[in-house]
């Protein structure tokens, strides 16, 4: 899969994509990451990729000629499954949003930043747009390196044990049970006997039981 991201800022996305889990798929050859730097394209002498808002009032809004430009840029070098742009007030960011993206070979992601981006750019570029949650960050990267995690993790090979990802939470919609490593007894606070047993078909069983426990509690909407 290769995915692109435009951003004005891609120090802020150095960080997240060079350590553990996301670096690990990138040197696999599982995932290209693609940091593209939005004010490559700018316009006029100034160089700048934002201006004010038509109509008065406060904050920037990033403007669509450079935007413009660098889409079709990238458009006219491959054909993308989705062109993505995060936005608070997009479709919400959920388990089988990012099940269904990791399946895709190539998306782009827009990150907005001051008041957001021009309305033209959704109209004309954009084919999705996606939500982290009900809160207004300052930008986007943020945003789209958890959009990126939540999607590479997915992708068959990323993790070294593959079924570990269908047993996390959201998955069939059940949260995740409980989990435990040694030591088995920390000062009188003993792990379930059940996973000491060796008896995987119990262990599961226990494991299943303790999903469905938790969700109740925690997330009787889940289960609808
Ligand atoms: N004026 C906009 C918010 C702009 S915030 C509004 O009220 O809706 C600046 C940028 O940060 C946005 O363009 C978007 O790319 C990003 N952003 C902020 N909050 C976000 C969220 N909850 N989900 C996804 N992206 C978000």
């Amino acid at each position: 899969m290769r995915i692109d991201i435009i951003t004005v800022l891609p120090q802020l996305l150095e960080s997240p994509f060079s350590h553990s889990i996301l670096m690990r798929a990138q040197q696999k050859g599982l995932v290209e990451l693609n940091i593209i730097n939005l004010r490559d394209y700018a316009v006029g002498k100034h160089k700048s990729v934002d201006d004010m808002c038509y109509g008065g009032g406060a904050g920037m809004v990033m403007g669509i000629e450079p935007i413009a430009a660098c889409i079709e840029k990238l458009k006219s070098e491959r054909t993308y499954d989705e062109v993505i742009y995060m936005s608070p007030d997009g479709e919400l960011l959920q388990q089988r949003v990012a099940n269904h993206l990791s399946t895709f070979k190539n998306i782009m992601i827009l990150c907005g930043h001051y008041k957001g981006v021009d309305e033209r750019v959704r109209e004309l570029f954009i084919t999705r747009e996606i939500s982290i949650g009900d809160y207004v960050l300052s930008g986007g990267e943020l945003p789209a390196a958890l959009l990126c995690d939540s999607i590479i993790r997915l992708i068959p090979g990323v993790l070294s044990d593959e079924t570990s990802a269908l047993t996390d939470s959201f998955q069939d919609n059940l949260l995740a049970p409980p989990v435990y490593t040694r030591p088995a007894n920390f000062k009188g606070s003993k792990v379930p006997d059940i996973l000491l047993s060796g008896n995987t078909p119990e262990v599961e069983k226990w494991r299943h039981e303790k999903a469905v426990e938790r969700t109740l509690q925690r997330r009787p909407d889940l289960l609808k």
